[in-house]
């Protein structure tokens, strides 16, 4: 049984705030992702929960208790970095067994212990390699063993699969999802990478100067993003954002009008995701085509308005050439509203 809560957390060196006011609870066996890009605060925070930095602000709490002041080693947390850090002279085995020797665990228990972290993360078949013998993908689930075999309260994971290539990342990403559900630990993940967090959440954190964002489910972060930071940090492509304004409840920018939105006038900025629009022989956008992608499924294609470029996805047989004009269908129903100043959601 493990709940975090995070109260009012901060942190600042001299007069730079690295993190700022991080209030959540986090559930037991809940599933966490801190998401932002690089420099926002994602990994001081992990590094706070661990115990490796000093919180200035605030207070954390594992089970109703204050930690503020305890040492990382009494605070059943175990974690996993970017670099594996694996010890070069030991085997795996060894390796993993050494979290059980640094806690005094009674020697009788590390080979049952051991086997069965490493049959978690298939490494049975390694055990008597050293690190230098193993690919990069091997060595993460080394370091991914040697976290599971302490069975902590709490996993902390700072881009575990950020060294890995494209392939590898996506099958380590499936088998942490299945550890996870079946060790039924709190788990908090730290990515930049928007698909890792989508895709393993039960909850993600956006997070932006170090500022919370939007805390939401993926669906609910994707579906009704807080603001147009959020709305283009997510979905791939990001979510299309136009600037314009809102007269008698339409909205007119270059190339775009789009009646029947229900606000005042004035400026505002209008969102809409490629897959939720379609190309059509009437529409709400016409503009000359800036470029074709073929995606394999599909075909993207992309008009420039104003300085943004807005794509739309297409039918894989969908064939044009570059400056030929398209019609965008944007019903009002599948647009979001921004205000113009602060990029706050509106509707
Ligand atoms: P990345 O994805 O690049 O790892 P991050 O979101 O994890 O980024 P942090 O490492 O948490 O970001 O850093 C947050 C901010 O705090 C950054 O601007 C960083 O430069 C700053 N920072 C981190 N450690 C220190 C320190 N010891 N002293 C001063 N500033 C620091």
């Amino acid at each position: 049984m493990a709940e975090i809560q995070l109260r009012n957390v901060g942190k600042r060196w001299g007069s730079f705030v690295g993190v700022q006011n991080f209030d959540l609870t986090i559930a037991d066996r809940e599933f966490l992702v801190l998401l932002g890009p690089s420099g926002c605060g994602k990994t001081t925070t992990m590094r706070m929960i661990a115990g490796l930095e000093d919180v200035t602000d605030g207070d954390i709490l594992i089970d109703g208790q204050v930690v503020n002041d305890l040492e990382p080693k009494d605070r059943d947390v175990a974690m996993v970095f970017q670099s594996y850090a694996l010890y070069p002279n030991m085997n795996v085995y060894e390796n993993i067994r050494f979290p059980l020797k640094v806690r005094k665990v009674p020697e009788g228990e590390h080979d049952d212990r051991v086997r069965r972290a490493s049959a978690m993360v298939e490494l049975d078949d390694f055990l008597h390699r050293k690190p230098s013998e193993l690919s990069g993908g091997q060595r993460q689930r080394v370091a991914l063993a040697r976290a599971i075999v302490r069975e902590p309260n709490v996993f902390l994971m700072d881009e575990p699969l950020s060294n890995l290539d494209a392939k590898l990342r996506v099958s380590t990403r499936a088998q942490i999802k299945n550890l996870s559900h079946e060790l039924a630990v709190t788990t908090i993940y730290v990515t930049h990478d928007q698909i890792e967090a989508m895709t393993l959440a039960d909850r993600v954190v956006v997070m932006k100067h170090g500022v919370v964002q939007q805390v939401g489910s993926p669906t609910e972060i994707y579906d009704a993003p807080a603001n147009t930071f959020v709305a283009s940090f997510i979905g791939s492509p990001a979510m299309n954002l136009i600037d314009g304004k809102i007269e008698n409840g339409t909205f007119a920018a270059q190339h775009t009008r789009i009646e029947g939105l229900a606000l005042p006038d004035g400026p505002v900025t209008l969102g809409f995701r490629a897959e939720d629009a379609s190309l059509s022989d009437s529409g709400q956008i016409t503009a000359p085509i800036y470029t074709l992608e073929l995606l394999g499924d599909a075909t993207m294609i992309s008009v420039r308005i104003g300085g943004a470029l807005v794509s739309v996805k297409a039918d894989k047989s969908f064939r044009a050439e570059i400056d030929d004009m398209v019609t965008i269908s944007v019903p009002p129903e599948i647009c979001h509203l921004f205000e113009a100043g602060s990029g706050e959601r509106i509707g």
